[in-house]
C-alpha cells in the first residue's frame, strides 16, 4: 500500500515537473519571439534619406514585404503602405494617418504612364496634406487614385515642358481639382493648347490641354504645398523646358523632365532642339548641385548628379566634362 502511495506521489511530482518545464519553455519562446512579432507591423523600408521611391525590378529597392498597391508600379514610404503592410491589413487602411509635419523630408512618388514610360511625380512634404503633381501623363487615373489613397490634395499641377506625354493628364487632374493652378515655363505655355507644338498632331491625337494658370521663368522661386522650388530654364529638348530644384533638405531634389536621364539626355531632334544648349544648361544648372542631389527624370529611373557626372556618355566625364 505504501509502495503504491510512493509511486503515485513520484508520478505526480514528475508530472508537475514536466508541466513546469512546458510552461517555462513557453514563456522563454514568447519572450524571444515577441519583439519580432511586434516588428512585423513596422516593415523595414529601404533607407534612402528623404525619399523612398521603390519599384520591384527597377534597379532600386523592392517594395516592402506584403505591400500591394494595385497596378501602381511605384510606391512611396507612406502611411498607405505602412498600413497595408500591417498585420491588420486593409481594416486600418481606413484610418486617417496622423500627419506630423516634417519639412525636411520630401516624398517623391513616380507614377508611370504608358505607352511612353513617362514619369509623373506626386511630391509632398512628409506630414503635409498638400502635394504637387508634375507632368501628369497619358494615364491620369493612376495618379488620381494614388493621390486619393494618400489623402492628399494637389496645390498645383506643374509641367516641366509641353510635350504631349507630359501634359496629357492635365485636363483630368484639373477636373478633379479645379482650384489647383496649372503651371508651366513662360516660354513653353503655348505648347499646352497647340497640338503641333506639343507634338500630339504627329501622333494623330490632337491633344489640347487647359491653358496655363501661372507661368514661371528662369531664376524664380516657385512656392506651393509648403515647398520652395528654384526654377531653371534648360532649353535644348524643348525651347522653354524648366526644371525645379528643391533645396529644403538634404539631399536636394531635381524634378527634371526630359533634360537629364540616368545614362542619357533628352532628345534634341525635335523642333527648337539644341544639343549645345541642353549640354550647357545641364553643366551650368545641374552639375553645379551637390553630387548626392537626386534627379527625377521624365523617363526611366532616378539618378544622382554625381552618378551622371561620372558616367553619363553625353554630358558627363566620358564626354569630356571636367568638373
Ligand atoms: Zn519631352
Amino acid at each position: 500500500m505504501r509502495a503504491l502511495g510512493d509511486a503515485l506521489l513520484s508520478s505526480r511530482i514528475a508530472r508537475c515537473l514536466v508541466e513546469t518545464m512546458v510552461i517555462f519553455t513557453m514563456v522563454v519562446v514568447t519572450i524571444a519571439l515577441l519583439p519580432r512579432a511586434l516588428n512585423r507591423s513596422q516593415p523595414s523600408f529601404p533607407a534612402a534619406k528623404g525619399v523612398i521611391a521603390t519599384r520591384a525590378g527597377h534597379g532600386r529597392a523592392p517594395l516592402p514585404r506584403g505591400a500591394k498597391i494595385g497596378k501602381l508600379p511605384y510606391a512611396s514610404k507612406s502611411s498607405f503602405l505602412r498600413l497595408v503592410d500591417s498585420p491588420w491589413g486593409f481594416a486600418t487602411h481606413l484610418q486617417q494617418p496622423t500627419r506630423a509635419m516634417n519639412p525636411s523630408q520630401l516624398n517623391v512618388t513616380p507614377v508611370v504612364s504608358m505607352p511612353f514610360d513617362e514619369n509623373a511625380y506626386v511630391v509632398w512634404l512628409e506630414g503635409s496634406a498638400q502635394c504637387l503633381v508634375f507632368d501628369p501623363g497619358l494615364e491620369p487615373d493612376k495618379i488620381i487614385d494614388f493621390i486619393n489613397a494618400q489623402g492628399l490634395e494637389p496645390a498645383a499641377i506643374v509641367n516641366t515642358h509641353g510635350h504631349a506625354d507630359h501634359i496629357a493628364g492635365n485636363e483630368a487632374l484639373k477636373e478633379c481639382w479645379p482650384r489647383a493652378p496649372l503651371v508651366i515655363g513662360a516660354n513653353e505655355a503655348a505648347f499646352l493648347t497647340d497640338p503641333v507644338l506639343n507634338l500630339s498632331a504627329g501622333f494623330g491625337m490632337e491633344l489640347i490641354s487647359p491653358p496655363a494658370d501661372q507661368t514661371v521663368a528662369h531664376g524664380e522661386r516657385f512656392s506651393a504645398a509648403g515647398l520652395e522650388l528654384d526654377v531653371y530654364e534648360i532649353p535644348g529638348h524643348s525651347p522653354g523646358h524648366v526644371v525645379f530644384v528643391w533645396r529644403g533638405g538634404s539631399p536636394h531634389h531635381v524634378l527634371g523632365g526630359d533634360v537629364l536621364f540616368a545614362g542619357s539626355i533628352g532628345r534634341t531632334d525635335f523642333p527648337g532642339g539644341s544639343l549645345a544648349r541642353l549640354t550647357q544648361g545641364i553643366h551650368q544648372h545641374l552639375f553645379t548641385l551637390p553630387d548626392d542631389t537626386l534627379v527625377w527624370p521624365g523617363h526611366g529611373p532616378r539618378t544622382t548628379v554625381g552618378e551622371e557626372k561620372r558616367r553619363n556618355p553625353f554630358v558627363g566625364r566620358p564626354a569630356g566634362y571636367r568638373g
